[in-house]
Order: structure tokens, then C-alpha cells, then sequence
């Protein structure tokens, strides 16, 4: 799913409520007989049907749409089978539709009936209801306990290890009008969280073994085991439709299309029917084979179809390079309709859902969009972790993903490149991450957190931080990391052990001191640089001992850090020295007069402050006016050796050129730091952050803050 809250978004409103000119588009009059075509591509597939998850929630299916009534009828059976090494003594089956029977479900009690933006319809409520459900054979309906979206059916006879179960299934599905992903408008129909889904069955957690199902909650999404599905659709026969997998038999009837898709190591089945679609075919290839894009479009989208097909094949090579290639042969993009654009912006296994919008050139929204939901191939379908409980390893990921991406397409400016305005995708995330800093740690389960403050939290606080370490490891680094994880976790459940394991084996370093922050507190990265002077050094005046001697190793001992010590002693020495040029032994004064340097020496000082508690290595650059400049680190190891010495100085004695300015992050990977405004210092009788931050967008948005602020 993408956050509607995009810069772009509330200017495309407006303009959206010019409406949209209602179009149809007349089905094909042969009966046609697709091909079957082996889901998987052969780069990764040993063979045809060669499985790579583990298969053990797989589905036939058969839906028809009564497009008059919006209602979907089913029938189908699932295979299921017990992948623990425990006994299960009961099922539990997700019937999300009925988030939508009233406005007393779980998900509309928790968030006020809206999402991204967009309402629930008053009258146009949605349900599931099952009218058959059979065990092996055996009519267990009236056993089966139904709680709002949940419905759990107890076994008299547990299954255990490896035990295989046939549920059957007949359900219908009113689907609602067009809210959080699912329903109607018009002649558009989104079919998602459709059928009665199983839960995940798991005993990883030490003895424990339970089920992973939720309630569907407000901001949360889905999380199901991998299996095969074959579905039938049954629609009118002008009707298109988009589904999930490849189409393998398609028949016409006088007044219906029966389409049939197959669909391979996926773990959701999503279509979409419209006679209005226009249809628009691509193939990207990403070094590994082609990938057939067919684009479900409508009249009025005609400018946006090429920049949202150029977002998907830029985010097909990016996701080649980051996490390994995309397995399947092709990949279904719909574009819903105005009024249904409540269902865009979703991923489903190799489908997506972009957004109806018309948006000029410069707002990359359209390509962000595509290139997000195809990301979500990985971060969810692919790589299927709970995005109930870690929506972040989805969500967040995926945000970091096509940010990626848009810098890929556009350089610099990837959000926004308009006159007089760039802004890049991750200074939109740490404007968005600025406003809800300390509100949760990141690992919290989504639906403990603010829906309000869900989006911000997943979606930005994770690209804030994965964009931070990517500067501090470099892109090379990490993205050696995120290949282990997309290859060696993909169609299975991986969690957050997963993901920071595999990500310090591609920076060869442990990364748990990073991730625990970042993802269990709430700490906030604030350095910055509290001084920066320079002064014309002067021998000390006063009186000295003659001839002098040799310090005392003990001379300067107790003054820290070291270079201040060694300072001292050559102040003393010098001095001394000055003092008894050509003096006869005994104690003379060396006067005012006599003190000064020539040539000029200067001696600078640099104080840099670790305000915030989130610990990073910094590394602080001072620059003199000859051009010349240092570069010092304040190493992890320093800080965490000392976690109560928040400050930091550097002492540069005797250069021949005054300090210009000190910066704390010269090594340019603080991006999450609260106040970039203050992490550099002119020196000057009063400080003020250095001039050219004022070039970047962020800069001047965090200096107006500040400036604001304070
Ligand atoms: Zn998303």
C-alpha cells in the first residue's frame, strides 16, 4: 500500500474532481484458449511447476460476479497442510470483507471509517458470508465461531506434523463500494481479500505454538502462507479482467467471459473486472529474461500510462540489482477508476494497482506509485513477512526501495522537480519523520500504533534510517545485504532476524548496535557543532625560570584531550624559551610586547555536542582559510566508551591559517539528524550554520524551523 499523504496528491484532488469521462471497452467475440505458461521463469525454476515455497495453503477456486448486485459468489477448496512439528487443534480462516458490515467492525471503530484519506461510504457496506464449510468431506459450518473478521473453527481431531486438510467452501461476497483497497464503482469491481483465507499456523516461537491471524485492523495489511491457486472467473462477456497469475483458459459464452488463472508460490489471489479497461502490453527485460506488463487502463489516463509503465520497468531493474531477480513471467498493473481509486495504490502477488490522477511531469507521484506497488513484490509477496506485526520489513523497506527508484529516474529531485522547487524522496521522508519523532519505536506492531502516526512511523522513519546506514556503509554495502535477504528469504516468513542478519553479512559488520536503535527506540539522532573559534596564537607573558628545563613528562598531564596537552607544553616551552633568549640564569619576565608570532599562527578549537541519545559514529571536518582542512571521526567505540560525554572537542594549535568552519557530518550520512541546521558553524563573533546549506531544500526548510522555533 502507498500513503496518499504525497505532496502531489492534494493538488491532484482537485483536478480530480473534474471527473472522469465513463468509457466501455467490447470483450474479444472468438472463444479463446490461452496457453498454459509456466508461472515461475527459467532462470529460477528447475522445471515447469518446479515448486520454491513451501505449497502448504493452496486454493481452486471459482467466482462468479453479479456485477448488478456487486457481489461475488464462490466456491473452492483448500489444501492445507500442517508445516510445524506440532499438532494443531484448531483453524483459523481471515474473512476480511466484513470489516466493512457496519461502522462497529474492528477496522472502522479503530479508524474513524477512514483510510488514505478517503471515507467509508455511508450504504455501501461489505460482507462475507460462508454457506458451506466441510472438513475432509464433513460439514463443520455449524461448529465454526465467527468474531467480526475472524473465524476459527475447532478440530475434534487435531492435525498433526505434516497432516493435510481439504476445506471446502461456499461463500458470497458483497463487496462495498470502493474503501481501504476493496469494492465497487460503477462497472469497476476490485476483488481483493475475496475468499475465506487461512491464517499462518506457527510454532517458531520457542514451545508456543498459535495462530498467526489478526483481526483486520485499521492501518494493517495481510500475511498468509505461500501455496498454488487456480481460479475460475465468471464475469459478464464484455467484461476484462486482471488477476493474479497468468490466464491459462479463457471461454465466451452468449452474455459471459470465463476466464481460468493459475498462479504459482503466491499467497493471495486478488482480481479486478471492468469493461472499461483498455489494455497495453510491455515487456521490460531485466538481464534475466522478459516480464510481460499488461496495463489495464482507462480513457483520460492516456498521458499517465508511460510514465507509469517507465516507473515499473525502472523499479523492475532496481529490484534485479537490489534483491534478486522478480521470479515470475509477467505482471498484471490496473488503474482504477476515479471513484475507485480507494483500491489503488495495492499489491497483490504479480498484480498491482497504481492511482487515477493527472499530474503534470514534474510531481513523480505517478512513477513512485508503480515503482512502490512493484516493490512490494519483494517487500510482501516475495520476502512474506507479517505485515500485521512488522509492517516496517514491508512498508518501510519498500518506501526506501522506490526511493531508490525515483533517484534512479530523476537524479536529485526525485519527488518533486518543478521551478523553483526539488525535493528528493528522502527529504520528503525526514520532513514527514521530523513530525512524529518519539511518538513509538519502530518495531511496534502497526496496529498498536496511532493510525494517525502509522504511516509516518512505517513508512519514513524506516526510509530515514535505511537511507542513514546506506551513508554510512555505502550503497555497495548494503546492498550486498538486502540481495542475501531477497534471495535467501524469498517464499518463506522472514522477520526482522532475517533482514538485520543478512544486511551485517553485506556491510561485514554487525549492524545490531544500529538496528536496535533504530528499531526498538524511540531515540532521536542529534549532533551538532556548539563552537568553532580561532585565535592569533600568542607566546603567554609573565615570568619564567632561566635557563629553562626540561618539562616533566607530568606537564600538561591532567588537560585533555591529548592535543590540548600538547598544546600546553608547547605554549610552555616556547615561552620559556622567549624568556630567557640571552638571559643570564634566574627568573625573568617576558612582557606583553613580547609575545607576539610571526608569521601568524592560529589556534582553532571545534566543540561538537551529541545532543540527541541515538548514537552514530560521526565524522567532523574543520576548514582553514588557506584552504587547507581536517577530518576527525568520533568513533562509536568513543562514544559508547564514555556514554555521558556528549561533548567532543577537537583542538587544532599553531596552523598557519584561521578556522573557517566546522561541520559534524562531513561524512554525509547523518540524514536522520533532528536539526541539520545547526551541524556546521561559521566562525564568526556569532555563530550561524554555514551558507550553503541553504542550497538544499532541507536545509532551508530545517533552518526556517529552527529559526522559527526558537
Ligand atoms: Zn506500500
Amino acid at each position: 500500500m502507498i500513503l496518499r499523504s504525497r505532496v502531489a496528491l492534494g493538488l491532484a484532488s482537485v483536478v480530480l474532481l473534474l471527473g472522469e469521462p465513463a468509457t466501455s471497452q467490447p470483450g474479444t467475440s472468438a472463444v479463446e484458449t490461452a496457453a498454459p505458461i509456466a508461472l515461475a521463469r527459467r532462470s529460477l525454476s528447475p522445471g515447469p511447476g518446479a515448486s520454491q515455497s513451501p505449497r502448504n495453503a493452496s486454493y481452486r477456486l471459482k467466482a462468479t460476479l453479479d456485477e448488478k448486485a456487486h457481489r461475488v459468489i464462490g466456491h473452492g477448496t483448500l489444501t492445507w497442510r500442517n508445516l510445524e512439528r506440532k499438532p494443531c487443534d484448531k483453524l483459523v480462516f481471515h474473512l476480511y470483507q466484513n470489516a466493512f458490515k457496519n461502522f462497529a467492525s474492528t477496522f472502522v471503530f479503530e479508524s474513524g471509517a477512514s483510510l488514505r484519506g478517503a471515507e467509508m461510504p455511508e450504504h455501501g457496506y461489505g460482507a462475507i458470508d460462508l454457506s458451506t464449510l466441510r472438513l475432509n468431506g464433513r460439514d463443520v459450518l455449524a461448529s465454526a465461531v465467527l468474531d467480526d473478521t475472524l473465524l476459527t473453527l475447532p478440530l475434534a481431531t487435531p492435525l498433526g506434523p505434516s497432516a493435510i486438510a481439504e476445506i471446502e467452501f461456499s461463500w458470497s461476497v458483497q463487496l462495498p463500494k470502493v474503501f481501504a483497497r476493496s469494492g465497487w464503482a460503477d462497472t469497476y469491481h476490485a476483488v481483493t481479500q475475496w475468499f475465506p483465507k487461512i491464517g499462518v499456523w506457527d510454532c517458531s516461537d520457542g514451545e508456543a505454538c498459535g495462530w498467526r491471524a489478526r483481526q483486520y485492523h485499521g492501518v494493517t495489511e495481510f500475511f498468509a502462507d505461500f501455496g498454488v491457486y487456480d481460479v475460475e472467473i465468471d464475469v459478464p462477456r464484455a467484461t476484462q479482467v486482471g488477476a493474479t497469475g497468468v490466464l491459462v483458459a479463457e471461454r465466451l459464452t452468449d452474455d459471459r467471459r470465463i476466464v481460468s488463472y493459475h498462479a504459482e508460490d503466491v499467497h493471495d489471489f486478488a482480481f479486478f473486472a471492468d469493461p472499461a479497461f483498455i489494455e497495453i502490453k510491455d515487456s521490460v527485460d531485466d538481464g534475466q529474461g522478459p516480464i510481460q506488463v499488461r496495463l489495464l487502463s482507462r480513457r483520460g489516463q492516456e498521458a499517465h500510462d508511460p510514465r507509469t509503465l517507465s516507473g515499473v520497468r525502472a523499479a523492475i531493474r532496481e529490484g534485479a540489482e537490489r534483491a534478486g531477480a522478480y521470479p515470475y513471467s509477467n505482471l498484471t498493473v490496473v488503474v482504477p477508476p476515479v471513484a475507485g481509486n480507494g483500491s489503488g495504490g495495492m499489491e497483490y502477488p504479480t498484480l498491482i494497482t497504481v492511482f487515477s490522477f493527472p499530474l503534470p511531469a514534474g510531481l513523480h507521484d505517478v512513477e513512485e506509485v508503480a515503482a512502490h506497488e512493484f516493490g512490494h513484490q519483494y517487500f510482501y509477496h516475495l520476502l512474506a513477512s507479517d505485515e500485521v506485526e512488522e509492517a516496517w520489513l514491508d512498508e518501510g523497506v519498500n518506501e526506501t526501495f522506490s526511493g531508490w527508484v525515483m533517484e534512479r529516474m530523476f537524479g536529485r529531485c526525485g519527488a518533486v522537480d518543478l521551478p523553483y522547487l526539488c525535493l528528493s524522496v528522502w527529504d520528503r521522508s525526514w520532513l514527514a519523520y521530523r513530525e512524529t519523532l518519539q511518538h513509538a519505536a519502530l518495531a511496534t506492531p502497526s496496529y498498536r500504533l496511532a493510525s494517525s502516526h502509522y504511516g509516518a512511523i512505517v513508512y519514513t522513519h524506516t526510509a530515514v534510517f535505511l537511507h542513514m546506514l546506506e551513508g554510512l556503509i555505502g550503497r555497495e554495502r548494503l546492498r550486498q545485504g538486502l540481495l542475501r535477504y531477497g534471495e535467501r528469504s524469498r517464499f518463506r516468513h522472514p522477520g526482522r532476524r532475517d533482514f538485520v542478519s543478512a544486511i551485517s553479512e553485506g556491510a561485514r559488520e554487525d549492524l545490531g548496535w544500529y538496528f536496535s536503535q533504530a528499531l526498538d527506540t524511540a531515540r532521536v539522532v542529534d549532533y551538532a557543532v556548539s563552537e568553532a573559534k580561532s585565535e592569533r596564537f600568542e607566546l603567554a607573558a609573565g615570568f619564567y625560570d632561566c635557563p629553562p628545563r626540561p618539562l616533566p613528562d607530568s606537564a600538561g598531564s591532567e588537560l585533555l584531550p591529548d592535543s590540548r596537552r600538547l598544546g600546553y607544553r608547547e605554549l610552555l616551552t616556547r615561552s620559556q624559551a622567549e624568556a630567557c633568549r640571552d638571559k643570564p640564569a634566574g627568573r625573568h619576565e617576558l612582557p606583553p610586547k613580547a609575545t607576539e608570532v610571526k608569521p601568524a599562527l592560529y589556534d582553532s578549537t571545534v566543540v561538537v555536542n551529541r545532543r540527541g541519545d541515538f548514537v552514530m559514529p560521526v565524522r567532523i571536518r574543520a576548514v582553514f582559510a588557506d584552504g587547507t582542512g581536517e577530518i576527525a571521526e568520533w568513533s562509536l567505540a568513543q562514544q559508547q566508551a564514555l556514554p555521558e560525554q556528549r561533548a567532543h572537542t577537537l583542538n587544532f594549535y599553531r596552523r598557519s591559517a584561521r578556522l573557517l568552519y566546522a561541520e559534524v557530518d562531513a561524512g554525509g550520512w547523518l540524514h536522520a539528524d533532528l536539526k541539520p541546521v545547526d551541524n556546521s558553524q561559521l566562525v564568526e563573533a556569532r555563530p550561524r550554520p554555514v551558507a550553503r546549506l541553504w542550497l538544499s531544500f532541507i536545509g532551508a526548510v530545517s533552518t526556517l524551523i529552527d529559526l522559527l522555533g526558537s
